[in-house]
């Protein structure tokens, strides 16, 4: 088996991974580039692209933008497997956006035709033997793949995961279960240059979260509408503190669909709603920029105290300016977006978030310490670091106890 990583050795965007073996090409993820980060532009892929794609198909982990964003560029019938859920959700919010922006339009309807799978159920694709294999990551039912050719070479490519959230301890049965030890690792290595990134748990920033808001009367946070973990986490933290939780229709939408799922992880009571379930805001019937807001809403939100899941556009602008009383706003994504001059800087956010409010977040990345502990289960041969800045870091760090393979966008490496 060949292993070609077309993009992303160098950078945390835009990853695109190849698996050839007797002419079948099995490729992992086909997406955009990150604001800021470096830029290659539309690639050129033999099978992917252009050209024959009768032995081709493409998977992906999960839908942040950085791995499936550019699938719209690809070829109608190149078949596409992503997992059930997950597509669900990325329908949900393509959908949602479909009015402000086109592209998201045409997303929603490739999403139509792609194929889905579940977690633990193994498919195959030509000569690869495929075990998708659910991990904790800030999108929802993301997954690493096992990938075997001929049952003899072994791939272990890990996706965005990490080991610090709340489905975490999970980890070290399911891959005894369904990968035990393989050849190779493709890694993700996003925060190897970002040591403490990772040093609060998900469980850990909920209980802080708790505190906050049985504190403040009025609380504003703004997060990724599909970072579905921290969002019911969120919910959890609010109704234990006796504070309705305000989300507006789309992301209670996108709540409802993880709820009704039937994935394994809403087994859990942390995917579940309680008795209340979060309170949907209404838009208002005459100016779509804004809520309804009536006196008797006020009157609520000023007697019971509220927790308000907001996003960074002129809608809830408006509406959190219409709030009487005191409001603590916080940020619960990665803090890059509002450093100014900073090449992800998101002039809206910082703009709706204004000067005082604050940080509260954990990574979607695994740290290195729980990387350490991956390889030690799996056994690699060698590792492949990709999604990094800073491959040779990685190297640095591991390279002592696993063989790392560093390469460069486009080479092409031989496993056995
Ligand atoms: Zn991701
Ligand atoms: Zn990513």
């Amino acid at each position: 088996m060949n292993i070609i990583i077309h993009r992303g050795t160098h950078e945390i965007g835009g990853c695109v991974t190849e698996y050839e073996h007797n002419g079948y090409r099995l490729f992992v993820d086909y997406g955009d580039e990150l604001p800021g980060g470096p830029k290659t532009g539309d690639l050129q892929v033999e099978g992917l692209t252009h050209g024959d794609i009768s032995k081709s198909a493409l998977l992906i982990t999960h839908y942040h933008g950085d791995h499936i964003g550019s699938i719209t560029k690809l070829p109608q019938d190149l078949p596409i497997y992503m997992g059930k859920v997950g597509c669900e959700i990325h329908k949900v919010l393509s959908n949602h956006l479909k009015t402000v922006n086109p592209a998201h339009k045409v997303m929603f309807e490739r999403l139509q035709h792609v194929h889905t799978f579940r977690e633990g159920e193994k498919f195959k694709i030509g000569p690869f033997d495929i075990m998708p294999v659910t991990v904790d990551h800030s999108a929802f039912d993301a997954y690493a793949f096992k990938i075997v050719v001929n049952g003899v070479s072994s791939v272990y490519h890990t996706g965005d995961f990490r080991l610090h959230g709340f489905r975490s301890g999970k980890t070290p049965d399911m891959l005894q279960k369904y990968v035990g030890e393989v050849d190779y690792v493709v890694c993700e290595g996003t925060n190897v240059t970002r040591p403490d990134a990772a040093s609060e748990k998900e469980s850990e920033l909920q209980s802080d979260f708790e505190t906050l808001f049985k504190e403040n009367k009025g609380c504003v946070v703004y997060l990724s509408s599909t970072n579905i973990d921290r969002l019911f986490s969120l919910y959890h933290a609010a109704y234990n503190a006796h504070r309705p939780f305000y989300v507006d229709e789309y992301q209670k939408t996108v709540m409802d669909t993880v709820v009704k799922s039937g994935s394994i992880w809403t087994k859990s009571g942390l995917f579940q709603y309680k008795k209340h379930e979060p309170k949907s805001l209404i838009y208002d019937k005459y100016d779509k920029n804004s809520f309804f807001v009536s006196d008797s809403f006020k009157d609520a939100l000023d007697k019971y105290g509220y927790v308000l899941i907001a996003r960074p556009n002129p809608r809830f602008d408006n509406l959190i300016e219409q709030i009487p009383g005191e409001k603590k706003k916080v940020l619960s994504m990665w803090n890059g977006y509002v450093k100014e001059g900073s090449d992800a800087f998101n002039e809206n956010l910082a703009k709706s978030l204004d000067k005082d409010f604050d940080y509260m977040h954990t990574s979607g990345h695994v740290d290195m310490a729980d990387l350490r502990m991956l390889f030690s289960l799996l056994k690699p041969k060698g590792i492949i670091p990709i999604h990094t800045e800073e491959p040779e870091a990685f190297a640095k760090e591991f390279g002592n106890e696993w063989p790392v393979i560093l390469l460069n966008d486009g080479d092409s490496f031989h496993s056995l």
